[in-house]
């Protein structure tokens, strides 16, 4: 028998239930929609996580997809799944836990007597650490962004081949290996020795079936690689980005972008204007290094100083 929250798998069996992580202003229970797939042989876990940031949904677009697809009488081990990740920031479509203000990807490894946010990060630290790869789905939130993964350990970290690995099985054509932020889950999860990354599907304003389908296939290129199904996976050369630079507006205006997401960029190449309502070119900005044109802003206004786009650095191939 394995469970995860209220949801009950004996070997050969699938269950859903939900993993308490507090209570609502209401003073009912929160919990988390979780899922357990107990594979009739015996094998790894992995733990798959959705909607860590709540406007990132296409996450729960691939777990809503692969896991209807999981036979646990063809399965060896067992997939701890949490489809809903940041419960109230899901519930109102934001970014971040409107409760406390805090992103939950900030805050691992949790405290299950901290804020709202940090208590939903101990319960799913604590669900994630008992696997031994885990994916936790995420995206470039509403802005658009090419579909890439990333390792978040930094290249010193001593497992960060590992993470590398899982990363490059995944399969989106692209990694970004750069070490994250203090208390993102895939930086503390290989602290403890498992193997995180963080497909980054994209970026969208609700559903974009095509990265929906990429992180679906990325899940069972995992799936098969590491042996929880027979297959084999074709595991490819693709591109890594050691370093991420950002662009902001010089001006105020209405945003021009003069390259495509995924094209090569060299340095001093132009990559967006910004015009005046009339069409005025009133600034021109250019590429400080070579690289991938990455993540761009979706609306075209922007104030001065304001996010236009990210270009992903450092190129090699792995
Ligand atoms: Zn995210």
């Amino acid at each position: 028998m394995t469970s995860l929250g209220t949801a009950r798998a004996d070997p050969g069996e699938i269950n859903t239930g939900r993993l308490t992580v507090g209570e609502g202003p209401d003073g009912g229970s929160i919990g988390l929609p979780v899922a357990v797939i107990n594979g009739v042989g015996d094998g790894k876990t992995l733990y798959l996580q959705a909607a860590s940031d709540g406007d990132e949904l296409n996450g729960v677009g691939v777990v809503r997809r692969v896991v209807p697809q999981l036979d646990p009488q063809e399965l060896s081990g067992t997939i701890l799944v949490v489809g809903i990740a940041n419960y109230f920031a899901f519930q109102h479509g934001e970014h971040r836990n409107p409760i406390d203000d805090t992103k939950l990807n900030r805050t691992y490894p949790g405290d299950e007597n901290g804020t709202s946010t940090e208590r939903i990060a101990a319960a799913t630290f604590d669900a994630a650490t008992r696997a031994d790869l885990i994916l936790d789905l995420h995206q470039g939130s509403t802005s658009r962004m090419i579909n890439e993964v990333r390792v978040r350990c930094g290249k010193r970290h001593r497992i960060h081949d590992d993470c590398l690995e899982l990363a490059k099985v995944f399969g989106c054509g692209h990694i970004l290996d750069q070490k994250g932020p203090e208390g993102q889950l895939a930086r503390a999860a290989p602290d403890k020795g498992i193997p995180t990354v963080d497909p980054e599907l994209g970026g969208a304003v609700g559903f974009d079936q095509e990265s929906i389908e990429i992180g679906v296939e990325g899940v069972f290129n995992v799936l098969k690689y590491y042996d929880f199904l027979p297959g084999s996976v074709g595991v490819y050369t693709q591109t890594r980005a050691g370093g991420f630079e950002q662009y902001g507006a010089p001006s105020g205006g209405i945003v021009d972008f003069k390259v495509e997401l995924g094209d090569r960029v060299s340095r001093n190449r132009t990559l967006f204007e910004v015009t005046d309502v009339f069409g005025r070119i009133k600034a021109t900005v250019s590429a400080d290094s070579d690289g991938i044109f990455w993540r761009s802003r979706r609306r075209p206004q922007v104030a001065s100083g304001e996010y236009v786009c990210s270009v992903g650095t450092d190129l090699d191939s792995y």
